[in-house]
């Protein structure tokens, strides 16, 4: 059966059972267990939470928590690193409360920490955080506001960084720990020379808009001898960019930011932490190769890189080996959400019926056509199809001028389908197609309606063409024959998957199975655990989709630990300032008029008020 390559992305957390369903394992102290997310789809369905669904699975949160922290502790003691490790969450990558609930619950046990990177994101982090020796990590633009918040609760004993981005900021930071009598614990940002390839690759270099150069760090650091106050720098911070694919990327940034460490703690500032920032990648097309979409390293090897490649800087140069801080957010979260939903239709790109042979008033150009199909073989394959496209756009002028009936269209369009799918056929055979026939196989695919919308559920599938595993989480050891690709539900021509990562390639179409009438046929696109949810938008007023975290139990049980519904249409109509009450008064003087005008009834017009009521508390999306 085709796997959709869910072995090679699903990192050992999601594999196939031998019914055919999509299983998540997970770990406990009792060993491994497997639960099909079909069985989790039937339980929130019958729960009243229809599709489509965002499901988040606590546990491997959990384990992505702790594979982090378990490797970088083996990494450190496989070589003998003296100091430890502490990783922050970067609050931005998602901020919903159960995500972070979770990671300050289950992290504190490794005293993980979060990221602060605005005032709300300050706010989230104090009040989450669950242990004093965790960090918060405070980067990007601070007002006095931002930092006497921050530095009254290291009174409260929390470890508080404020990172220094631009170097407007510390003469604030100095002035409002001078009014307030509490030293600040101070970061610098970076500017690295090196930077990663991928996507987010601006976020690093010298042309990133974030960090210091190198005169600004030797500014900040004579600044705060200036102020007596140098023992307050003790972090050292780059952040390299999102998902980057090449571990050499990953080694060039440490061996330059080692450099500035050792050169930090050289001119007498304590230092103690380097935070390395994000960037660890996620490979969503299983290919591990240093595609975009991919990286061509593992987690164990990602931390005994950073860890070797800091020793042999630091060592040269016996400086005592720092805390480092990762701010892993998209490796940590990814892979514990996968949007579900069901397919609504598909419209098959296949001809309709027509008459084996032409009628008797066919105009010439439908009979040219009927001779193109009659001719059709292996060896005039280029031919054939130059003329079907040919004859083609005759037919489409002579009916623009009125020369055909729309029924002699519609058969030489069936006619001129029938030829594209022989000729793809046909091409099978050939040991070497011509180009741009290739590029019509391409084109030969079905259209799945999802009921979901790209832009409120997947953004970065519009907005950067990101690739997320997608493939059918049931039905798999059926052979899928449908060539397809996805559509959502917002009529947007952008509203669409049509890229899909193969491993080792990228693909225009993905296969599915022909749905059936009296089944669902459900689809998940995993790993979206990663900057989704909070950048979608409204377009087309489809809202949030349901949201259930489960945790999955050592029996492979499962408990919904919450469940959010998902926007409803009042809800939408508000967020755009209508409000849903005076909607329905409106429309229900409408309804009294067109009663006075005798166009409803008294019970007609009761009908309609409780349908447009019902319609009022209904889901944004289909429902069945
Ligand atoms: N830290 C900073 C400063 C960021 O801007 C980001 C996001 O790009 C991250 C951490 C998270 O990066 P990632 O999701 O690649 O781990």
């Amino acid at each position: 059966a085709n796997t959709y390559g869910i072995k090679e992305w699903g990192a050992d957390y999601f594999d196939l059972s031998p019914s055919g369903e999509v299983v998540v394992r997970t770990t406990s102290e009792t060993g491994q267990t497997e639960t099909s997310l079909l069985d989790i789809i039937r339980g929130a369905e019958a729960r009243g939470l229809g599709m489509p669904l965002l499901l988040r699975i606590e546990n491997l949160l959990d384990q992505q928590i702790t594979r982090l922290n378990e490797s970088f502790s083996q990494a450190m003691k496989d070589s003998g690193y003296t100091g430890s490790y502490q990783g922050v969450f970067p609050i931005k990558v998602n901020q919903q409360a159960q995500i972070i609930e979770e990671i300050t619950r289950f992290g504190s046990r490794f005293n993980h920490g979060l990221e602060a990177g605005s005032k709300g994101e300050l706010m989230i982090a104090l009040s989450m955080i669950q242990s004093t020796k965790s960090l918060i990590v405070c980067n990007g633009y601070k007002d006095p506001e931002f930092i006497d918040l921050g530095l009254q609760t290291t009174r409260m004993g929390y470890k508080v960084f404020f990172v220094i981005e631009t170097p407007t900021e510390l003469p604030i930071i100095l002035e409002r720990s001078n009014a307030l009598g509490i030293e600040p614990l101070i970061g610098v940002r970076i500017k690295l020379s090196s930077r990663g390839s991928g996507h987010w690759q601006d976020s690093g270099g010298d042309n990133s808009i974030f960090g210091l150069t190198t005169s600004q760090v030797v500014d900040v650091m004579d600044l705060l001898k200036k102020h007596d106050m140098l023992h307050c720098l003790q972090l050292l911070h780059y952040h390299l960019g999102s998902q980057i694919p090449n571990i050499r990327d990953i080694r060039t940034a440490v061996r330059e930011t080692a450099r500035y460490y050792a050169d930090m703690v050289r001119e007498g500032a304590p230092m103690g932490y380097l935070d390395l920032g994000g960037g660890l990648a996620v490979d969503y097309d299983g290919s591990k190769t240093n595609f975009v979409h991919s990286k061509n390293y593992s987690l164990d090897e990602y931390t005994a890189d950073v860890v070797e490649v800091l020793m042999s800087v630091l060592d040269e140069r016996s400086v005592a080996h720092p805390t480092v801080i990762t701010e892993s957010g998209r490796a940590t979260v990814s892979y514990c959400s996968i949007l579900l939903f069901n397919i609504l239709d598909v419209t098959q790109y296949t001809p309709g019926r027509f008459p084996e042979t032409e009628p008797d008033d066919a105009p010439e150009s439908i009979r040219n056509m009927y001779e193109v199909r009659r001719t059709l073989s292996v060896r005039n394959l280029q031919e054939c199809y130059n003329d079907a496209i040919y004859y083609r756009e005759e037919i489409r002028e002579e009916f623009e001028y009125g020369k055909i009936t729309l029924r002699q269209r519609a058969l030489a369009d069936n006619l001129f389908m029938d030829i594209i799918h022989q000729i793809a056929d046909l091409l099978k055979k050939v040991k070497r197609p011509p180009r741009a026939l290739e590029e019509l196989q391409e084109g030969l695919y079905d259209i799945y309606y999802g009921n979901f919308s790209v832009f409120q559920s997947l953004p970065d599938v519009w907005a950067i063409d990101q690739i997320f595993p997608v493939m059918p989480i049931h039905r798999l050891n059926e052979q899928p024959r449908r060539k397809a690709i996805l559509a959502d539900i917002t009529c947007d021509s952008d509203g669409k998957i049509d890229t899909f990562g193969a491993v080792h390639d990228i693909q225009k179409s993905i296969l599915l199975h022909e749905p059936r009438d009296d089944e669902e046929y459900y689809l998940g696109v995993f790993l979206v655990g990663a900057y989704q949810e909070t950048l979608g938008d409204l377009h087309n007023l489809l809202g949030d989709p349901h949201v259930v975290s489960v945790r999955i139990n050592s029996d492979g049980g499962f408990e919904f630990v919450r469940e959010i519904e998902g926007d409803s249409i009042a809800d939408v109509l508000s967020y755009v300032e209508y409000q849903p009450k005076d909607l329905v008064e409106n429309f229900r003087r409408k309804l009294e008029q067109a009663v006075r005008d005798g166009r409803l009834s008294v019970a007609q017009r009761r009908t309609l008020l409780q349908a447009y009521e019902t319609g009022m508390r209904g889901y944004t999306y289909y429902e069945r």
